[in-house]
């Protein structure tokens, strides 16, 4: 027998059954997905916390790891914590970095906890920079199963103008500062910003090292993609690179090597599971991740939404 797109559709169409009979339907609905299962970080902003990291300014406790350098025109930052949390996190990086301003920021992604201090600091002149996909979800009411409602559109000062589609650079008080694009990985619109001459990484948002990080499944990322993503910090990364994941402590090179390991035995199990016929529950109910639960928590979340994806981008609607 002939291969063709008739018999791999049926086979895709009893796959889904097999799916489906598991009590695993893989297009479930928002709501659905929605239940029990939101991380939406509300921080008390009195609560930030201000590290040096290779002379890097950390703050922590606005609703992702905000980084800072100053430099002659004001500061250089990446991501902005949630927008309630943006004019007492502006007051902590001022006076963190001894400057009035935000000369440069830069997103890593585009959603609430990273894009919350782009209005303040483009309504005051600061250049915004960000993956082109993530200022077109900046311009629209974007969804996500990470958060209830919709988020933005935000107004025209708060959008990045400056954009790119893969790899962009700029000198930033004498000092080289690189972005790249992750694709696919926790959005469709990651980037990661890359200090050599500290050799500082600040991963976004594939990275967490508090808890588990999540895929955004309805907004571009997969499994395929944070695999690469993995793959390309370990590329960039050498071993005693310091790494600053989207929240909690910093992590090194070496550690993301070892989570790239870890995410590829997975995604061998979920394979394994695929042809099983097995849904996103399922995969849950095996736990896994059991042996790194004490180090990292719950990883119920990432697990449905990374094997989601899969589903997504392999059973053909
Ligand atoms: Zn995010």
């Amino acid at each position: 027998m002939t291969f063709s797109r008739r018999t791999f559709l049926r086979g895709s169409a009893q796959a889904i059954g097999a799916a489906s009979l598991l009590g695993a339907l893989p297009h479930a609905t928002n709501a659905a997905l929605a239940a029990g299962k939101e991380r939406k970080p509300r921080v008390a902003a009195r609560d930030i916390q201000v590290k040096d990291v290779a002379g890097l300014a950390v703050l922590s406790g606005a609703g992702c790891n905000v980084v800072a350098l100053p430099g002659p025109d004001g500061a250089l930052m990446i991501d902005g914590g949630l927008a309630e949390n943006s004019a007492v996190l502006l007051k902590a990086l001022a006076a963190a970095t001894r400057t009035s301003r935000v000369d440069t920021l830069i997103n890593t992604h585009w959603h609430p906890e990273q894009t919350g201090s782009n209005e303040a600091v483009g309504k005051a002149g600061g250049t915004l920079i960000a993956h082109e996909v993530s200022r077109l979800a900046l311009t629209r009411a974007e969804q996500s199963p990470l958060f209830e409602g919709s988020y933005g559109p935000l107004p025209e000062k708060a959008r990045p103008a400056k954009t790119t589609y893969n790899t962009g650079s700029l000198q930033f008080a004498g000092e080289p500062v690189e972005y790249r694009y992750l694709p696919a990985a926790h959005t469709n619109g990651d980037l990661f910003i890359h200090f050599p001459r500290r050799n500082v990484i600040v991963a976004g948002g594939p990275v967490a090292a508090d808890h588990w990080p999540v895929i955004d499944y309805q907004n571009g990322g997969f499994m395929h993609g944070f695999l690469r993503s993995y793959e390309i910090l370990s590329e960039v990364a050498h071993a005693d690179t310091v790494i600053i994941p989207a929240n909690g402590p910093t992590l090194t090179g070496a550690d993301i090597a070892k989570q790239k390991d870890m995410y590829f035995e997975l995604f061998r199990m979920f394979c394994v599971s695929f042809n099983k016929g097995y849904g996103p529950m399922d995969i849950v109910a095996e736990r896994p991740l059991k042996a790194f639960e004490a180090q990292y928590g719950d990883p119920a979340q990432f697990l449905e939404y990374a094997y989601r994806s899969t589903q997504l981008a392999t059973i053909p609607f």
